[in-house]
């Protein structure tokens, strides 16, 4: 996206990952299946096995003609993803799985089982150049941006491992490594992929797809006139300025009632509740007084019916000064801002034995 500023931008470097049949909006599959000397229904049938189907095996297209399902294959649906390692948690319901993408950069995404859904959490960036002190991902810098069916590919892998049980993802997050504002074109392709019906797309609600972002106002705004219905998370994780700069270095640039200012926007343009996300970081940000001040915060500048506050208690990484706020403190943060009218719920932590935090297994690798 162009209007974003530089330090944003992956390295000029960075080769771009084959093009692969999600990166293609319908018009272009059968415009590139024509390229391939195929009808350009051929590029529907294509679809409709990889997103319908969930395979891009040719030995399973029966119904297209030997010949054209190696051209298509070949043309259309290349690896771009592979498995690294698995890795369980939970009594194996979350999955975590490392990648390799083709040009050696790895990614994270993780499966999430909850009684009433499954839940996939996908990397939008090969690291991330937002620089968070925090977080593993960002200690590590930005590899590159990755693209739309890099992304989508995610989501495919691990609707196929579910299949097998007779399950589906039901919801997608894009809180895994990078940050997806940053990657504004092919993050929100990637939404119309997850989102349009089979076989355009995966067919999954627009409703049930949350894009995460740390502030990255002018993406904000443009997300907002996209049309879309996905849930916009924001991380804040200071109500402050001057915390927020040292914890979520981009604030130098966005300050805080800027981005919830933004917010604000989305959720009247949209109808849609924001996420407040909050890292919740021992004798850093968890402090009474600052509950009150988020509180406060999100009644007078986004309003207590248009916020969710998320509370996430920190997955520390190994090493680390950063470590989670410890539970009495977490419940009085809780109240606090309870008391203030905005509602509140503590993310539930999955995957704490496997390194699950983002950007964690590709920092052991
Ligand atoms: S917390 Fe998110 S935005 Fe910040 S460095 Fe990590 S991945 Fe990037």
């Amino acid at each position: 996206m162009t209007s974003l500023p530089l330090v944003f931008d992956a390295p000029a470097r960075a080769r771009k990952p084959p093009r692969h049949l999600a990166d293609l909006s319908p018009a272009e599959r059968r415009a590139a299946a024509a390229e391939l000397g195929q009808p350009a229904y051929r590029a529907t049938q294509l679809a409709t096995h990889y997103f319908g189907r969930l395979t891009d095996d040719p030995a399973a297209m029966t119904d297209l003609p030997a010949a054209s399902r190696e051209a298509l294959v070949a043309g259309l649906l290349p690896d771009l993803l592979s498995v690294v390692r698995h890795a369980e948690a939970d009594g194996g319901a979350t999955r975590k799985t490392l990648w390799r993408g083709f040009d050696g950069a790895l990614v994270e995404s993780v499966l999430m089982r909850y009684p009433d859904r499954v839940t996939m959490c996908v990397s939008s960036q090969a690291g991330c150049g937002m620089a968070c002190p925090f977080c593993a991902t960002g200690q590590g810098g930005l590899t590159r941006n990755l693209s739309t069916a890099e992304i989508v590919e995610q989501v495919v892998a691990g609707a196929r491992h579910l299949r097998a049980e007779g399950g589906r993802v039901s919801n997608v997050v894009f809180m895994g490594m990078g940050e997806p504002l940053a990657n504004y074109s092919r993050v929100v392709a990637a939404v119309r992929r997850l989102t349009d019906p089979v076989p355009d797309g995966l067919g999954l609600s627009q409703r049930s797809v949350v894009v995460s972002t740390v502030g990255l106002v002018p993406a904000i705004h443009k997300l907002a006139a996209e049309g879309l219905q996905v849930t916009l998370a924001v991380s804040l994780h200071a109500p402050d300025d001057e915390l927020r700069d040292t914890l979520v270095p981009i604030n130098t640039r966005y300050k805080v009632a800027e981005v919830v200012d933004a917010a604000r926007a989305y959720a009247r343009t949209t109808g849609r509740r924001v996420s407040i996300e909050y890292a919740l970081i021992r004798d850093v940000n968890d402090q009474p007084f600052r509950a009150r001040l988020l509180g406060e915060l999100l009644r007078t500048r986004l309003g207590t019916s248009r916020a969710h506050v998320n509370l996430i208690p920190l997955n520390p990484t190994p090493g680390s000064e950063w470590d989670a706020s410890p539970r009495p403190a977490q419940d009085e943060f809780v109240s606090i801002l309870r008391a203030s009218g905005v509602s509140t719920t503590v993310r539930d932590t999955r995957g704490r034995d496997i390194a699950g935090a983002c950007g964690q297994l590709a920092a052991k690798e």
